[in-house]
């Protein structure tokens, strides 16, 4: 058990791309970091502990209830910690089809990740921040939340965490905790690594950087939010897109 008072920061599907590198910048503000992932959590912490940072990989899967739980309370207790400072629900799926294509299952497993999968984290952390009167809760949604053609999946779920997103910020307002929502538009992860040259193309014209963001890009962004920096800023959902629009 590591026993300094830093704050504790948990990032739902920290072993990949954009929750990696925001536990490593998490790490390096300070905190104490748990990433919880449903693979390549232990290598990933080992990776980021071995520079020098108090960063934690632990067994998660967002849909289950019960492995929220235990991810929760295995992170406070070996951090030492009877709350969790700040939240990133930023473990997310995309299963792409044109709409009269989109099978049940689709739709479903986009939903369970990307929203029940927020709803059942949030609810494990909540109750604490109240308790203590402090708590920063970031949810990733997407542009898509906007609505994108062969994502109707996809952007119900990110839309859907729009709304999750307002809803908390007033009800949890008077505890001191800040509940925002990051909008990344086309960012270089594995997410994005299977989009055909020609769809990329049309991206680029219409991108007024003309470049894919980083996950670093989005992980100082979701750090702000998680910094004393943002203390004011509740219930607003910050667009990381270099200018583009759907
Ligand atoms: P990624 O695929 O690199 O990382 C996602 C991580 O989530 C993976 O490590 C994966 O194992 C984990 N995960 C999947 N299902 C899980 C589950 N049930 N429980 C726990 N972990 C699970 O993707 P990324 O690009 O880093 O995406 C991170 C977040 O950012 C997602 O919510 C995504 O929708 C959002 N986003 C990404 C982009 C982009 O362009 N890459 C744009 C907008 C929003």
């Amino acid at each position: 058990s590591v026993s300094h008072p830093s704050s504790l920061a948990l990032v739902t599907g920290g072993a990949s791309g954009i929750g990696l590198v925001t536990a490593e910048v998490l790490s390096k503000a300070g905190f104490n970091v748990a990433i919880g992932d449903i693979k390549g959590y232990e290598e990933k912490a080992k990776e980021l502990s071995q520079k020098g940072l108090t960063v934690k990989g632990f067994k998660l899967d967002v849909t289950d209830w019960d492995s929220c739980r235990a991810f929760v309370s295995e992170a406070k207790s070996v951090f030492n910690s009877d709350h969790v400072d700040v939240l990133v629900n930023n473990a997310g799926v995309l299963k792409d089809n044109l709409f009269v294509k989109m099978t049940r299952e689709e739709w479903d497993f986009v939903i369970k990740v990307n929203l029940y999968g927020a709803f059942n984290m949030t609810k494990q952390v909540v109750e604490d921040m109240m308790r203590v009167g402090h708590g920063r809760i970031i949810n990733l949604s997407s542009l898509s939340w906007t609505g994108n053609v062969g994502q109707a999946n996809y952007s119900a779920s990110k839309a859907g965490l729009v709304g999750f997103t307002k809803a908390l910020s007033k009800e949890l307002g008077r505890y001191n905790i800040t509940v925002n929502a990051v909008a990344p538009g086309l960012i270089d992860t594995a997410m994005t690594k299977g989009i055909p040259d020609k769809v990329m193309e049309k991206f680029m014209e219409r991108i007024p950087l003309k470049r894919k963001g980083s996950p670093q890009e989005v992980a100082e962004v979701i750090a702000f939010l998680a910094s004393d920096r943002a203390s004011y800023v509740t219930g607003e959902v910050l667009g990381i897109t270099g200018g583009l629009t759907f």
